[in-house]
C-alpha cells in the first residue's frame, strides 16, 4: 500500500486537463503506440468532439523512482458543473490532486470550485502551472495568483507543458513524494466507494470504485450500502487501458467489478460497497441522490415514432442512470416525454445521442427547472411542477417555490459593472465581492436557477467579452412571484411553448416571445397570428403574414416543383418540424423564450 498513490487532476474547463492526462500515460508508458490516440481519457465520440470528459475513468499507470516500484492510479474527473456530483465523489477517491491552471487565463470559477472540493476532502494539491510553452503566457503572474490563492511556496509551483511534454517527469516526482499513500487496513471489513459506473453492450455494468478497507474478491458475496442490493462479484480487477481482471483488488487501490446488473439504475455513485456477510460499520461519507435539475418535453417529429423513442430513452438510461423520463401528452405535440437532465449541458448530450446512436429526430421543448406549487386548500403541501402546464390554477396557487443557485463568477475588473448588470436582470442577488489580484474579481451571486436554464452563459460571456467564467451550487427553494406565460398560434394554445416567470418580466419577454416567434416560424398561405397570454389575458401579439399569391404559385406549380415537394417531403423527417394544427414550428421556436436577446 505505501507504493501506491491516488490522484485526480482538476482544472477550469480547457486548460489543459485532458492533454496533460495524455502525457502521464505516455511518460509512463501506460499506452502502447497502437492504443496511442488523441485525448485517450476522452471514450466516448461526443467527448472527443466537444473536448471535454463527461463520464469519469480510472488508469492505473506503473512508474519507478529511485529503484522503488510505484502504481499511480489517475482518476479523471468530468469538467462541467453539469456532472459536479460524480466531480465530488472521484475526488473521495483520491488522496491527492493536480490543480492545473492554464498560464494564459489563470485562475478561474471552476479552479476554485474544484480546489474547493478537494480541500474538503483534505487531498494534498499540487499546483501545476500549465501550458508554459504558449507566447501569451504570463508564468510570474499566474504563479502569484496561484500563490495567494493557496498560501503555498512559489517554488511548489510546477511549470508543465501537456503540450511539449515539459515539467511531466516533475509532476510524477511530486506525485509520488507530496501525494500520502493510502491508509486503511486490508484486514477489516470492505469498504469500498462507487465513483463511477459505465454501461457496456456485452457485460452489463461496469463499477468503478475505490477501496478503502478489506478487499474485494472475485466470487465473493457483496452487498451495496444506499441501495439495499446484494450481488456476487463476478469479476474484480485493475484499470489500465484495458481491465486487468484479478483474484482480488485491496484496500488502497481502484479498480473495477462486474457484477451481470444490467442497468444503471442499481449503481449508485457515492454507495459503499462491503461485503454481505461481515458488513462494515463506516460507509463512506457524502453519498447523495442526485436528482435532475432541469426538465425538458421530448416528443418525436414523427408521432408515429413514439414508441421507438420509448425503447431508445430506455436503453440510454440504462447507461445513463442521471436521466429520467416518463410518458407525457401534450395537446399540441401529441404523445411524448417529460425529461429531466442534470443541467443544459446534458440535455443537449441525451438530444444528440438520440439521434446519432438511435437515429431519432425529436423535438425538445422550452427546459424548466422543478417548481413546488402550494394550493390554497393544502397551503403545506408541496406540489411538483416540472412541467409549465401542471401549475395549478392561478386563482387556486396559494404560492410557488423554484430553486436557487449561489454563483461564482470570476472576471476582470474592467467588466464587473457588465456582470452586475446582467446579474441583477437575472433576479440576481450579489452576497460577495473581491478582489483575487488588482484585475480580478470574484463575485457571488444568489439566483434563481431558472435564470441560468435561460441564456445566462452567453450572455456572460458577451458582457464580458469572453473574460468570465462561472459556477454554481444550489442552495435550496424560495418563494417567487410566477406566472404562466402562454402561447397561442393561430388562436390555439400551444401548451409546449408555456413557460413560468417572473410577474414582473411577464409582459416584456410575452412581447419579445412572439417577436422572436414571428421570425422563426415560416410564412405559410394564411396569416398567422401570435399571441402571448398570462390565464386569459392577451399581453402581446404579433401577425407571420401569408406569403403573396404570385409566390405561391412558384413555389408549388409546375412539375419540377412536384418532385422538390417530394423530396422535401421526405427531408422533413430530418427537418425538425413538428405540425400544431395547420401550423409548421421548427425545433428553434420551442427555444425562443431561451433566446430573447
Ligand atoms: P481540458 O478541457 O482541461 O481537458 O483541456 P484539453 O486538454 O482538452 O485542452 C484544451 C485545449 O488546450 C486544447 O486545444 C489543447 O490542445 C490545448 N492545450 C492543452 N495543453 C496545452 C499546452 O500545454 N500548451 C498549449 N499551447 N496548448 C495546450
Ligand atoms: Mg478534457
Amino acid at each position: 500500500m505505501k507504493n501506491i498513490r491516488n490522484f485526480c487532476i482538476i482544472a477550469h474547463i480547457d486548460h489543459g486537463k485532458s492533454t496533460l492526462a495524455d502525457r502521464l500515460l505516455d511518460y509512463t508508458g501506460s499506452v502502447t503506440a497502437r492504443e496511442k490516440q488523441d485525448q485517450l481519457l476522452d471514450s466516448m465520440d461526443l467527448e472527443r468532439e466537444r473536448g471535454i470528459t463527461i463520464k469519469s475513468h480510472a488508469i492505473q499507470m506503473e512508474y519507478v523512482l529511485d529503484g522503488q516500484d510505484y502504481i499511480l492510479n489517475l482518476i479523471d474527473t468530468p469538467g462541467h458543473v453539469d456532472f459536479s456530483y460524480e466531480v465530488s465523489r472521484s475526488i473521495a477517491a483520491c488522496e491527492g490532486a493536480l490543480l492545473i491552471v492554464d498560464a494564459a487565463q489563470s485562475i478561474q470559477a471552476q479552479t476554485i470550485s474544484n480546489l474547493y472540493l478537494a480541500l474538503e476532502n483534505d487531498l494534498e494539491i499540487i499546483p501545476v502551472l500549465n501550458k508554459v510553452d504558449l507566447p501569451s503566457a504570463n508564468p510570474e503572474e499566474v504563479t502569484d495568483d496561484i500563490v495567494d490563492l493557496l498560501g503555498c511556496d512559489p517554488e511548489e509551483v510546477i511549470h508543465a507543458s501537456g503540450k511539449t511534454g515539459f515539467g511531466v517527469d516533475e509532476i510524477l516526482k511530486a506525485i509520488i513524494e507530496r501525494v500520502p499513500a493510502p491508509q486503511g487496513n486490508v484486514d477489516e471489513p470492505l469498504q469500498a466507494l462507487i465513483f463511477d459506473s459505465v454501461y457496456n453492450t456485452f457485460r452489463g455494468i461496469e463499477t468503478y470504485f475505490r477501496v478503502f478497507n478489506g478487499e474485494i474478491k472475485k466470487g465473493q458475496k457483496i452487498k451495496f450500502v444506499a441501495t439495499g442490493k446484494e450481488y456476487f462479484a463476478d469479476e474484480v480487477g485493475t484499470l489500465k487501458l484495458n481491465q486487468v481482471p484479478k483474484q482480488s483488488v485491496k484496500a488502497g487501490d481502484v479498480g473495477y467489478l462486474i457484477t451481470g446488473i444490467k442497468t444503471a439504475k442499481e449503481v449508485k455513485v457515492g454507495d459503499t460497497i462491503t461485503d454481505f456477510a461481515n458488513p462494515t460499520t463506516n460507509i463512506v461519507e457524502g453519498f447523495e441522490d442526485v436528482k435532475p435539475m432541469v426538465f425538458a418535453g421530448i416528443y418525436p417529429v414523427d408521432t408515429e415514432d413514439y414508441e421507438e423513442l420509448r425503447a431508445s430513452m430506455e436503453k440510454l438510461q440504462l447507461n445513463d442512470a442521471s436521466l429520467v423520463f416518463q410518458p407525457e401528452s401534450s395537446a399540441a405535440l401529441g404523445f411524448g416525454f417529460r425529461c429531466g437532465f442534470l443541467g443544459m449541458l446534458h440535455m443537449e448530450i441525451i438530444q444528440e445521442r438520440l439521434e446519432r446512436e438511435f437515429d431519432m429526430t425529436v423535438i425538445t421543448t422550452v427546459p424548466n427547472v422543478s417548481y413546488h406549487a402550494y394550493t390554497n386548500k393544502e397551503p403545506d403541501v408541496a406540489f411538483i411542477v416540472n412541467n409549465p402546464s401542471d401549475l395549478p390554477e392561478t386563482t387556486t396557487v396559494n404560492r410557488v417555490e423554484e430553486p436557487y443557485i449561489k454563483a461564482t463568477i470570476i472576471t476582470k475588473s474592467d467588466f464587473v459593472g457588465n456582470v452586475m448588470s446582467l446579474c441583477i436582470e437575472k433576479r440576481g442577488m450579489i452576497i460577495n465581492q473581491t478582489y483575487l489580484t488588482t484585475e480580478r474579481v470574484e463575485l457571488i451571486f444568489e439566483m434563481p436557477l431558472a435564470e441560468i436554464v435561460f441564456d445566462f452563459y452567453d450572455r456572460l460571456k458577451t458582457v464580458s467579452k469572453g473574460y468570465a467564467s462561472f459556477d454554481y451550487s444550489p442552495i435550496g427553494m424560495k418563494v417567487s412571484k410566477l406566472v404562466r406565460l402562454d402561447v397561442l398560434l393561430n388562436a390555439q394554445p400551444v401548451d409546449a411553448l408555456s413557460a413560468l416567470i417572473h410577474a414582473d418580466n411577464a409582459q416584456h419577454i410575452g412581447k419579445k416571445m412572439c417577436e422572436k416567434l414571428k421570425e422563426l416560424i415560416p410564412r405559410q398561405q394564411f396569416d398567422i397570428p401570435i399571441q402571448a397570454a398570462i390565464g386569459a389575458k392577451i399581453i402581446a401579439r404579433e401577425t407571420v403574414k401569408a406569403l403573396r399569391k404570385d409566390v405561391t404559385a412558384k413555389c408549388y406549380g409546375g412539375d419540377i416543383s412536384r418532385k422538390r415537394k417530394l423530396l422535401e417531403k421526405q427531408k422533413k423527417g430530418k427537418k425538425r418540424m413538428r405540425q400544431v394544427g395547420n401550423v409548421e414550428i421548427p425545433q428553434q421556436a420551442f427555444m425562443a423564450v431561451l433566446k430573447l436577446n
